[in-house]
């Protein structure tokens, strides 16, 4: 599951930012991801997040509810039905404090997890690479090291919930009084407020950077595999988890190879006269080329297993797939005199019968059982 960002850092402002700030930065992130002008990977993503929080941040009403409950708040009826007491969710809020008698306090959110995609190559595939990727993601503040604060300025008490990060209130409803403990949205939980914000990400203690990270796509990969980066994706709330970076592959296919789970298929041309004679050829694998006996007599679509000269086993070491080679016996399309001659002559020796020397089990010899009555 991914987590949804914050949407204040998402607009990177304070959570007391004005109208004016939240549209300020709407606007200046906007035009910076716009899929017109900003082709990076995950900026589609990134502007889609901005035109959310900005939808909800701009609203009053929602973005109080979003301060309130969260993402739930913003977008659901949890939130607006609490107000009100129309909506199931606002009923079960009551319930939830009224029987339950705890807080509806949520716990730190864990980061959200981030997906790229990558193309690469059937030999990559085959025997692993290095990919670069440029993410980008938000993290703690350089800065302020995630404080908020103006380095050198200190963090103090909230006032409205005097530090305890949680907001009692009495609330009256059809089910008497009952006290209902909320996150104190003043300081988002954190229980400190921050008198002189942090000059770089404007008291936002995240910041959205641009990393290089290189990683290794083991070998064995396919199209759909998926590598997972423990962590690497966005910082959560304080005390819970990052989330994780996931990388989707997708394999080009290959002008000669061709895949068929860890085993490499590969089609192999033969004329006529070595299929019959049998030979020695040189086939491609994905390790360079390789001898393969081929025996008299092969036939077009039989098949030859080269043992351990496929794809490596996805995370195990050593162990690999084989080759198929699928022979293709090519009758010539055009003879010089002398091989017209020597083949009317084999033709001579062959009269109408299709496998010399393999006694009358072609089509031929069963056609003949068939009229003397010999066969079924
Ligand atoms: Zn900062
Ligand atoms: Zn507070």
């Amino acid at each position: 599951m991914t987590t949804k960002t914050d949407y204040y850092e998402s607009l990177q402002v304070a959570r007391n930012a004005t109208p004016e700030d939240i549209k300020k930065a709407y606007r200046k992130l906007a035009f910076q991801y716009h899929p017109d002008r900003n082709s990076d990977a995950g900026a589609a993503d990134l502007f889609k997040e901005i035109n959310e929080a900005y939808q909800v941040l701009s609203d009053p009403d929602r973005r109080a509810s979003y301060d309130r409950f969260g993402h739930a708040g913003a977008n659901g009826a949890a939130g607006r039905g609490f107000e009100g007491f129309e909506g199931f969710g606002g009923l079960g809020d009551i319930f939830e404090s009224f029987f339950g008698g705890g807080s509806r306090t949520k716990g730190p959110a864990r980061g959200r997890d981030l997906e790229y995609r990558t193309t690469i190559s059937f030999m990559e595939a085959v025997f692993g690479a290095e990919k670069e990727f440029d993410i980008n993601r938000v993290e703690p503040c350089g800065r302020c090291a995630g404080s908020r604060a103006e380095p050198g300025t200190a963090a103090a008490r909230c006032a409205t919930c005097n530090g305890s990060g949680q907001v009692r209130r009495v609330q009256r409803s059809i089910f008497g009084q009952f006290a209902q403990v909320t996150t104190c949205s003043t300081c988002r939980g954190e229980g400190t407020t921050v008198a002189t914000p942090c000059t770089q990400c404007k008291g936002a203690g995240r910041e959205r950077r641009r990393r290089k990270i290189s990683v290794n796509i083991p070998p064995g990969v396919d199209t759909g595999s998926r590598i997972r980066l423990r962590s690497e994706g966005e910082p959560g709330d304080p005390g819970a988890a990052s989330g994780d970076l996931y990388i989707h592959v997708e394999v080009e296919p290959h002008e000669i190879f061709e895949r068929d789970g860890d085993d490499v298929l590969v089609n192999l041309e033969l004329n006529v006269a070595r299929a019959a004679l049998g030979a020695t050829a040189q086939v491609p694998t994905v390790d360079g080329l390789r001898e393969l006996e081929i025996p008299a007599g092969t036939q077009s679509g039989q098949a030859f297993r080269m043992r351990n000269l496929g794809v490596p086993h996805l995370g195990s070491s050593g162990r690999r797939g084989d080759q198929i080679v699928i022979v293709n016996v090519a009758v010539p399309r055009k003879l010089d005199d002398r091989q017209r001659e020597l083949l009317e002559e084999l033709a001579a020796t062959m009269g109408d019968d299709v496998s010399p020397g393999g006694a009358e089990d072609g089509w031929f010899g069963k056609f003949k059982d068939f009229i003397s009555g010999d066969g079924n």
